[in-house]
């Protein structure tokens, strides 16, 4: 090992001792706010941990955590001086934990402490009559890894928007005071974006058509009348903020000309598609293995055979079979063009091209065809992996796990007493708990992992290239923060825990190591669940 790597790999070290004291003070936070007054041993408590954090972050040069837990000492110091006002305080309080917060990774890419991915870029704006409610949905998303931020005042409100725009805002009608000022605050922000921030709005009490009608004319995605809990506001926003992570579609080009492909490719990258260009009709079947491509321009006279030939020849593939495929052709005689769709074609345009509509038609195809897709793959209530699919993906990790000499773990995962929470709070609350799980592993995951609903409350993971006490620890960690999660149910909170079995790949096939990993979430039910083990372990 050369000495920089070794002197970065110390350095990973050492950050890593910081960041989790840092969680450790997040995490004694999380469990005494709420409340208007924090107990004396707990004041104590977390001031000794922000202590140790300080020591920890000078010792190791990470000085946005000194700073933050510098902060945060002070504002606790003063919070427990004699005739201190909680209410001037305890906002302080709050502040330097945010900071702490920001300083801090929310999700463990192994070896990444400094991930990007540790927090969302752009942050999301709560702007609400009720501050408390406020200030609790704040802290629930920070353990979502959203970064949120409250506001009081709506000049404040647009003075940072302008300064930094938001993903998404929630909003509430009457932010601001006035019985509609929520709205006049959202109407002059939306006036310095080109494109508009979406709102979700909530209203207490006004759901006039009036009202939705304005809020819908400004950027309102969503109107909340009357006005719903956390869970379910967390579960819209999270809808709105996927833009960000949408894939670019794969586009496959079949064209002889190779002045016209190269035109094709430029237009198609311009417009952040990825493009996969090819002149000879026989190269057919290994473009479609190696790029996968999720829509297809063919053109209809190339020599040696036509479009529609290789239209039928993509369709006797399973895997192909609902592919959009697109003409592209200077025929402009409709009969023959309906000729062609008849054969396999989905749409048809004519040389030469305009790029604007050949954009235009890529993207409305692409996007029907993933959500046809995803009706096909995808579990309705979680949006995540259903069944069939996982067990594909698995097949498919292993083969490249084989290939390229890889390992790979499997993970089996199980809520504790799920019937108990369904009895006690009712199915759609149990739902609830299954979409804020499946909300919490997507955000704590790799993008590279791949998580799917196996059943009922049991959910499967596939952690590519990782050894098994990795996958241990981040599962561990994944559990005691999921566990340490409030799940609201109306006037009352509760919380949840999982079990979960570990298997590490030894060469076998998908069945074995599935079989392994639910014998290894057996055991961890055995040793009374809220655990995480593996099959290599042995229990007492
Ligand atoms: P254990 O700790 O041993 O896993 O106990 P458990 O209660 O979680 O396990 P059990 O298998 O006895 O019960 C699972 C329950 O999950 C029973 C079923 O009603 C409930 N369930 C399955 N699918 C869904 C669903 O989609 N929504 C809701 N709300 N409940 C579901
Ligand atoms: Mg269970
Ligand atoms: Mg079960």
């Amino acid at each position: 090992m050369t000495d920089e790597s070794q002197k970065e790999k110390l350095r990973q070290h050492f950050a890593r001792r910081v960041t989790a004291q840092a969680r450790i003070v997040l995490d004694l936070w999380q469990k005494c706010s709420g409340e208007t007054s924090i107990e004396t041993a707990q004041l104590d408590e977390l001031s000794g941990a922000t202590d140790k954090l300080i020591r920890y972050a000078q010792r190791f040069d990470m000085a946005r955590h000194a700073t933050a837990g510098e902060q945060l000492l002070a504002a606790l110091q003063a919070h427990q001086a004699d005739g201190a006002d909680s209410n001037v305080t305890l906002p302080t309080i709050r502040q330097a934990v945010e900071a702490l917060s920001q300083a801090t990774l929310r999700r463990s890419d192994q070896n990444q402490e400094e991930s990007p991915r540790a927090f969302r870029k752009t942050p999301i704006y709560l702007a609400l009559s009720s501050q408390e409610m406020a200030s609790r949905l704040v802290r629930q998303m920070e353990f979502f890894g959203f970064r949120a931020a409250a506001f009081e005042d709506p000049e404040e409100l647009i003075r940072e928007c302008h300064q930094s725009k938001p993903e998404t805002m929630l909003v509430d009608i009457t932010f601001g005071g006035g019985p509609t000022s929520g709205l006049d605050t959202v109407e002059r922000i939306q006036q310095q974006h080109e494109t508009p921030i979406p709102i979700v709005f909530v209203s207490e009490d006004d759901g006039t058509i009036e009202t939705r009608l304005r809020a819908s004319r400004c950027g309102g995605e969503e109107f909340f009348y009357p006005a719903v809990d956390p869970g379910q506001l967390i579960e819209k926003i999270e809808t709105y903020t996927h833009g960000n992570t949408v894939e670019p579609y794969r586009v496959l080009v079949l064209d002889d000309s190779r002045a016209q492909a190269k035109f094709m490719e430029t237009v198609l990258k311009k417009a952040g598609m990825r493009a996969h260009i090819i002149t000879d009709p026989m190269q057919i079947i290994d473009a479609l293995d190696e790029f996968s491509p999720e829509i297809i321009i063919l053109d209809m006279y190339m020599p040696g055979c036509t479009g529609m030939e290789i239209a039928r020849v993509i369709r006797q593939q399973d895997r192909f079979h609902s592919v959009p495929i697109i003409y592209l052709s200077a025929e402009d005689d409709v009969g023959k063009q309906l000729q062609a769709m008849s054969l396999g074609g989905d749409d048809f345009l004519t040389k030469p091209i305009d790029p604007k509509h050949l954009i235009a038609t890529l993207h409305n195809r692409g996007r029907r065809a993933r959500s046809l897709l995803a009706l096909m793959i995808r579990d309705s209530l979680t949006g995540l992996y259903n069944h069939t699919h996982t067990l594909n993906l698995l097949e498919q990790e292993l083969a490249r796990a084989k290939q390229k000499g890889h390992g790979l773990c499997f993970v089996m995962l199980d809520i504790d007493y799920f019937k108990k929470i369904n009895d006690s709070f009712g199915h759609p609350i149990g739902d609830r708990v299954l979409r804020s799980l499946s909300m919490f592993l997507k955000q704590r995951l790799r993008k590279t992992d791949h998580i799917g609903r196996y059943g009922g409350e049991e959910f499967a993971i596939i952690l590519p290239e990782t050894s098994e006490s990795d996958a241990r620890s981040v599962m561990n960690e994944i559990r005691e923060r999921f566990s340490s999660l409030k799940q609201p149910a109306g006037e009352q909170e509760f919380s949840v825990t999982f079990s979960a079995g570990v298997a590490a790949w030894q060469g076998e096939n998908a069945q074995t190591i599935c079989e392994r990993a639910d014998r290894a979430l057996y055991k961890a039910k055995e040793a009374g669940r809220n655990c995480v083990i593996s099959d290599s372990q042995h229990t007492g």
